[in-house]
């Protein structure tokens, strides 16, 4: 399989090449990266820090997208839907791993899902998404009054937040409860201030920021007398781009639509879309 990556030279697109060398049945197709960055025409290999493969950084990802079998994205949130509509014009399949994508850019994606099968997900891990299952089950069964919050930290790099895997974990909270979670979270506003009392039902969000922290997240459910605490701490990227090229292995068969990690999987418990 011809995998292409954008965002190639970031961290997780080195990570991708590393870890594309290392598995059988992927070939390094390309990689691209945005037309102004200092290491344009490098081979993608030394910039991961292997040994020469003879594919040179780009800055055209429709030349990278038309020349592969399945193209991976770890961009910028303003680009990444752009890139799912170059894929759909090129019959290419995407997996995207970028977060922090708003509505019209989700809408784009959606669009381009009608013309190729793409997977999308907040986090690759295969631990996290046993953790999004187990959320939506813990919150089915323990109801509402346990109040729900979610604690993630990232290195001190990430420019969104709170972390789209930590909202996923809210989807999969809200859904375990039967409601949408924008009904039942205020997530935009920071608790700081005269906030008043915490809303019977709130699923609540809170970012931390510092030093390298791969990704840590929590899920917290308090109730009067007892807490429960579902964690998950990754202390590699190594396990996202293994999970973002099982995804790019088992995606160019499938039918035209979005899906999950859950669906590369084989979990029953999805991720709501
Ligand atoms: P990074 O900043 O190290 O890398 C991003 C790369 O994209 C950079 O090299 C940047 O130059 C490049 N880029 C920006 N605009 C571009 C464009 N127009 N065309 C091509 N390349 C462009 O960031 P990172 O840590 O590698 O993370 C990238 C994204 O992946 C973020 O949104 C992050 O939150 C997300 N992420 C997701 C998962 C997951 O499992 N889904 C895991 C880790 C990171």
């Amino acid at each position: 399989m011809n995998i292409g990556i954008l965002g190639c030279a970031g961290r997780m697109g080195q990570m991708l090449v590393r870890e594309i060398s290392a598995t059988e049945g992927a070939m390094l197709a390309g990689g691209a990266d945005h037309a102004g960055h200092a290491q344009l025409g490098q081979d993608i290999a030394v910039i991961a820090g292997l040994p020469p493969c003879g594919l040179r950084l780009g800055s055209d990802p429709a030349a990278i997208i038309a020349g592969c079998d399945v193209v991976i994205d770890f961009t910028h949130a303003a680009v990444a839907p752009a890139h799912a509509t170059l894929a759909a014009k090129h019959k290419t399949s995407i997996v995207i791993g970028t977060t922090g994508i708003d509505t019209a850019g989700t809408a784009e994606i959606e669009r381009a899902a009608k013309i190729v099968p793409i997977v999308w997900a907040s986090n690759y891990a295969v631990g996290v998404n046993v953790l999004f299952a187990l959320t939506k089950r813990l919150a089915g069964v323990l109801g509402d009054d346990f109040d729900i919050e979610i604690l993630e930290m990232h290195h001190r790099h990430k420019v969104d937040a709170p972390s789209g895997t930590a909202l996923t974990l809210g989807e999969m909270a809200a859904a375990g409860r039967g409601v949408k979670l924008n009904d039942v979270s205020a997530r935009g506003a920071a608790r700081d201030g005269q906030t008043g009392a915490r809303k019977k039902g709130d699923i609540g969000f809170a970012a931390l920021r510092g030093g390298d922290v791969v990704g840590d997240h929590s899920v917290i459910f308090a109730c009067e007398g007892e807490r429960v605490e579902l964690v998950h701490k990754a202390s590699s990227r190594g396990v996202f781009a293994r999970g973002a090229v099982r995804a790019a292995l088992w995606v160019p068969g499938q039918n035209p639509g979005r899906y999950s990690m859950a669906d590369v999987l084989g979990f029953t418990d999805e991720v709501p879309r």
